[in-house]
C-alpha cells in the first residue's frame, strides 16, 4: 500500500521504517513547510500535499497537532475521524472525554482567562498544576501552585494567557503508560504497562518488564485503552499515560494524558519485542492482522536529551543506540538507548552511570 505520514520527525521516520518492513511505499510530510519527502530523506519531492494525498491509500500521523488545512486535504484518507482525534489536542476536551467515559483522571477544572484562573487559585487549599489547554509538551506550558506560596508566586500573565485546566497535584506512587494499537475491527493489541521516570517534566527513561505491577492495573489500563479507542473510532497505535496512586492491591490508575500516536514510552519495543509499536501502527492502518502474541523482554529505554552525540563507549557495548539526526540543545530529545536487562538494580546502575553522558537539561 501507499502510506503518507504527516510529520517527518523521528517518529515519522520510525513509522517509515516499519512501513518498509512490511513492503509498503511511504512518503512523509514536513507539516511546517508542507514539503513531501521519502523516508530517511530530507530532500523534498516536487509534489504538493494534495498530490501526495491522492497518491496515498492511507494517511496517518506522527503527531496530533494537525493543522485544520492539512486535515481538510487529507481527511478522506484517514482511518480515524479527524474531529474525534482533534479532541485530544485540547486538554479540556481530553479530560471531558475521560469524564464522559467514567475513566478516572486527576480532579480538574477549566479556566478561560486570567481572571477565571485567579478565582480558582485564590480559593484553593491544595497544590495544583496549571496546564495550557493546547500546545504543551515535555512539561512546557505548565505552572505549579501551592497555597503556601500563593497566587503571587505564579506567573499569571503567562499561565492565564490562554485557556487551560487546573489539576490537583497528585502524590503518585509512580507514573506508567500503556501503549498498544487498535484495528478497524476494534481488536486491540497492548504491551504490558511500563514505568516512566521524568526529569523536569521530560521523559528520562522507561522501565519495561522491570516493575512488579499487580494484575488488576494491567486490566484497568487495557479496559481504559479499549474504551478510549472505541470512543474515538481510533485505528493505529495510541498511548495513555497514568499516575499510579496507592500501593499493591489498593493501587489504581488515574489518566494523565492520551497521545493518539506512537509514543516515546513505547520506544523500548524496538529492541525488547518481536513486534514494535511502529509495526503495530502500520499493521493496524494497513488492515494486517496483529501478531497472535508479542514476545517481550525486560528492557530499559533511556532518552538521549540535549547530548551532542551517542557517547562513543556505548557503540561497542550491548546497548542499542538510536540517533535522530537532530541538532542538540539542552532539554531536546535527540535519541534513545535501549538496553536489555533482567534486573532492575542493573537498570538503575546503567542510569546512574550513563545519565551524565546522555542527558543535558536546561538550567
Ligand atoms: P508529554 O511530553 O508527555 O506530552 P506534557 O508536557 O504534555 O508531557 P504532562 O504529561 O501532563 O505534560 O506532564 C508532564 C509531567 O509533569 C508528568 O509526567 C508528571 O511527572 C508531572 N505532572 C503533570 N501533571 C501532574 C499532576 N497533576 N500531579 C503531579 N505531577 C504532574
Ligand atoms: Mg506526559
Amino acid at each position: 500500500m501507499n502510506i503518507l505520514i504527516l510529520g517527518n520527525g523521528q517518529l515519522g521516520q520510525m513509522l517509515g521504517r516499519a512501513a518498509v518492513h512490511y513492503g509498503h511505499a511511504c512518503l512523509l510530510v514536513n507539516t511546517k513547510t508542507e514539503q513531501v519527502m521519502p523516508v530517511a530523506c530530507y530532500e523534498p519531492l516536487p509534489m504538493s500535499l494534495q498530490q501526495a494525498t491522492s497518491w496515498a491509500d492511507v494517511v496517518t500521523w506522527e503527531h496530533e497537532q494537525l493543522a485544520p488545512a492539512h486535515v481538510d486535504i487529507c481527511a478522506a484518507k484517514f482511518l480515524s475521524p479527524a474531529d474525534k482525534i482533534l479532541q485530544l489536542t485540547d486538554r479540556q476536551l481530553e479530560k471531558g472525554l475521560c469524564d464522559s467515559l467514567g475513566i478516572a483522571t486527576s480532579p480538574w477544572s477549566s479556566f478561560k482567562d486570567q481572571s477565571e484562573l485567579c478565582s480558582v487559585l485564590e480559593t484553593s487549599t491544595q497544590a495544583l498544576v496549571i496546564k495550557a489547554a493546547q500546545g504543551g509538551y515535555d512539561g512546557r506550558s505548565q505552572w505549579r501552585f501551592t497555597p503556601q506560596q500563593g497566587v503571587a508566586a505564579v506567573d499569571i500573565s503567562a499561565a492565564g494567557a490562554q485557556p487551560g485546566i487546573v489539576e490537583q497535584m497528585i502524590d503518585f506512587t509512580c507514573e506508567v503508560s500503556i501503549v498498544g494499537a487498535r484495528n478497524a475491527d476494534a481488536e486491540i493489541c497492548c504491551y504490558a504497562l511500563v514505568e516512566n521516570i521524568h526529569r523536569q517534566g521530560i521523559l528520562s527513561h522507561t522501565l519495561a518488564g522491570l516493575s512488579d505491577f499487580p494484575a488488576h492495573l494491567q486490566q484497568q489500563a487495557e479496559h481504559a485503552f479499549q474504551q478510549i479507542t472505541d470512543a474515538l473510532d481510533y485505528v493505529g497505535t495510541l498511548a495513555i499515560e497514568f499516575f499510579v496512586i496507592g500501593e499493591g492491591e489498593q493501587s489504581r490508575l488515574l489518566v494523565n494524558e492520551i497521545a493518539p500516536r506512537v509514543h516515546n514510552s513505547g520506544h523500548w519495543t524496538m529492541t525488547g519485542t518481536s513486534c514494535d509499536q511502529f509495526d503495530l501502527h502500520i499493521r493496524a492502518v494497513t488492515g494486517t492482522p496483529f501478531p497472535a502474541a508479542v514476545n517481550a523482554q525486560p528492557t530499559l529505554m533511556v532518552n538521549v536529551i540535549g547530548a551532542a552525540a551517542i557517547p562513543a563507549h556505548l557503540w561497542p557495548s550491548d546497548a542499542d543506540p538510536h540517533w535522530y539526526g537532530k541538532d542538540a540543545r539542552p532539554g531536546r530529545k535527540v535519541g534513545h538507548v535501549n538496553w536489555l536487562t533482567n534486573s532492575r538494580a542493573e537498570a538503575s546502575a546503567f542510569i546512574a552511570r550513563e545519565q551524565q553522558y546522555l542527558q543535558v537539561l536546561a538550567d
